[in-house]
């Protein structure tokens, strides 16, 4: 079974529409891109895969679950947007934090921290207070955190927006390593270089609306 499948998705607020029929399939293992601009619907979606908002209307199944089963939770790992590092704590006790929120055990959390430090390169940091960290350690925690209670899936929201170019390559290279061990990523963003290089397919959405769906090389290098 797909890994998330989406049919005729829609969310509207008041009486703005902010995803409109929205359809599609993202494969095991697969990262997938969801490009667009700001305010195309992007977060929105995001948030009606992972269970943080209820659609308006539509079927989303994610991991062969009907959304809201939270027996899904730990198995989907989120990255959101802005995220809220909590610069006063060591990078060891925000991990052991979220660990927490994915529902992992104190065991668990002790065995998995220094391994998903060591994956982020900041096995040096465990110590060290976040408002220390430069933007670019910083997403690399935000990675580790999505991926610390071992998902099959992860949403990352505009991991790289506010990153310089050697952040932006550290997130990509840890796209990579989770595709290559068999983790499917959804990837939002709204540059064009970045699902470029890390994709397998992306949907490219405008105002809502899906403009395009398809491998990266048929629909960014067709004339
Ligand atoms: P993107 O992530 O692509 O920037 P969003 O999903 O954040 O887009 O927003 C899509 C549209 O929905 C935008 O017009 C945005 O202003 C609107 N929107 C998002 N969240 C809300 C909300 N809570 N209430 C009203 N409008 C919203
Ligand atoms: P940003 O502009 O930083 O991308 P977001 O789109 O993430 O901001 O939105 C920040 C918060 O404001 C979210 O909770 C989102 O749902 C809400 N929001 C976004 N657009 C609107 C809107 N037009 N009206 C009301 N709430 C909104």
């Amino acid at each position: 079974s797909p890994a998330i499948y989406v049919e005729n998705l829609r969310k509207v607020y008041g009486n703005k529409v902010a995803v409109e029929s929205l359809s599609l399939e993202v494969q095991q293992g697969e990262v997938f891109g969801f490009l667009g601009p700001n305010g195309a619907g992007k977060t929105t979606t995001i948030k009606m895969l992972n269970g943080l908002i209820t659609p308006t209307a539509g079927k989303v199944s994610v991991l062969g679950k009907k959304l809201g089963d939270l027996g899904a939770r730990k198995q989907i790992g989120f990255l959101p947007e802005h995220f809220r590092f909590h610069e006063w704590l060591k990078a060891y006790e925000f991990l052991d934090f979220h660990g927490s929120l994915y529902g992992m055990s104190k065991s668990e959390r002790k065995k998995r921290i220094p391994e998903v430090l060591k994956l982020v390169g900041l096995e040096h940091r465990a110590d060290s207070r976040l408002r220390t960290f430069s933007k670019g350690m910083l997403q690399r925690i935000g990675i580790a955190q999505a991926i610390i209670a071992n998902p099959k899936l992860v949403f990352l929201d505009e991991p790289t927006s506010a990153l310089d170019p050697i952040g932006r390559r550290d997130v990509r290279d840890l796209i990579v390593f989770l595709r290559d061990n068999g983790v499917t990523v959804f990837l939002n963003s709204h540059l064009l270089s970045e699902v470029e290089r890390v994709c397998d397919r992306i949907a490219i959405i405008k105002e809502g609306k899906v403009a395009a769906i398809g491998p990266v090389d048929e629909l960014l290098h067709a004339e």
